[in-house]
């Protein structure tokens, strides 16, 4: 099961932050960024206390790049890792911070403003493979291809163009199945695409299907 946690940004809470994540909120130049991030990072840090049973100001975080294993990127980890397999990702868009978690599966998520449907599908059209299900929106193209890619890892490094999405013929119509073939590399993901609010579109990639619950958080 994974479970989708979302938040409004609506001010900046800062008190279990650590002084580096004030530091990165702080540089911001807008007011609205500020407030994003720290909700982000707020969010991240209740959420994962939960799942973990740590303290909020006490969660740690490490990366390892699949690639070239520097610790100085790649997706961010629990340090240390937690005994139940907790893994999370997180994605932010417009004043929307979330965080996706599951236990014992790998996942990826992004979220985006919907906004308007043709400016999507304009943007959708451009990171099209040519083998991808004829029935997918624009937007649920670009989170598909995104938290896919953000799964492997490697992120945008690698070209959305890469990923095709192929929709199972699921219950709902809200899941699919993407594959990366890549300088000799296969990826393959699950999807399942869910709405925050009416104005907000994402998906969770993960890997090994999974049910999905979107929780709001007033924070
Ligand atoms: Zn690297």
């Amino acid at each position: 099961m994974v479970t989708v946690w979302w938040a409004y940004a609506t001010a900046i809470r800062s008190g279990i932050l650590l002084e580096s994540e004030r530091m990165r909120v702080a540089r911001f130049v807008k007011q609205s960024d500020r407030e994003l991030h720290a909700t982000s990072y707020f969010l991240r840090r209740v959420v994962l206390a939960h799942k973990t049973s740590r303290r909020a100001e006490c969660i740690r975080f490490a990366s390892q790049c699949p690639g070239c294993g520097s610790a100085e990127h790649g997706p961010p980890r629990l340090f240390p890792s937690d005994d139940g397999g907790v893994r999370f990702s997180v994605s932010h868009s417009g004043n929307v911070a979330l965080v996706a978690v599951a236990r014992g599966i790998d996942l990826a998520v992004d979220i985006e403003h919907a906004a308007t449907r043709s400016a999507w599908n304009e943007i959708g059209s451009r990171v099209a493979h040519p083998r991808d299900n004829v029935s997918v929106s624009g937007v649920e193209r670009w989170t598909a291809k995104e938290a896919a890619l953000k799964l492997t890892g490697f992120g945008l490094t690698i070209p959305m163009t890469k990923v095709v999405i192929e929709r199972t013929a699921g219950r709902t119509g809200r899941t699919g199945r993407t594959h990366i073939n890549y300088r000799g590399r296969q990826f393959a993901a699950w999807i399942t695409w869910f709405d925050v609010d009416a104005s907000f579109k994402g998906a969770v990639a993960s890997s090994i299907p999974s049910d999905l619950t979107v929780v709001k958080v007033t924070l």
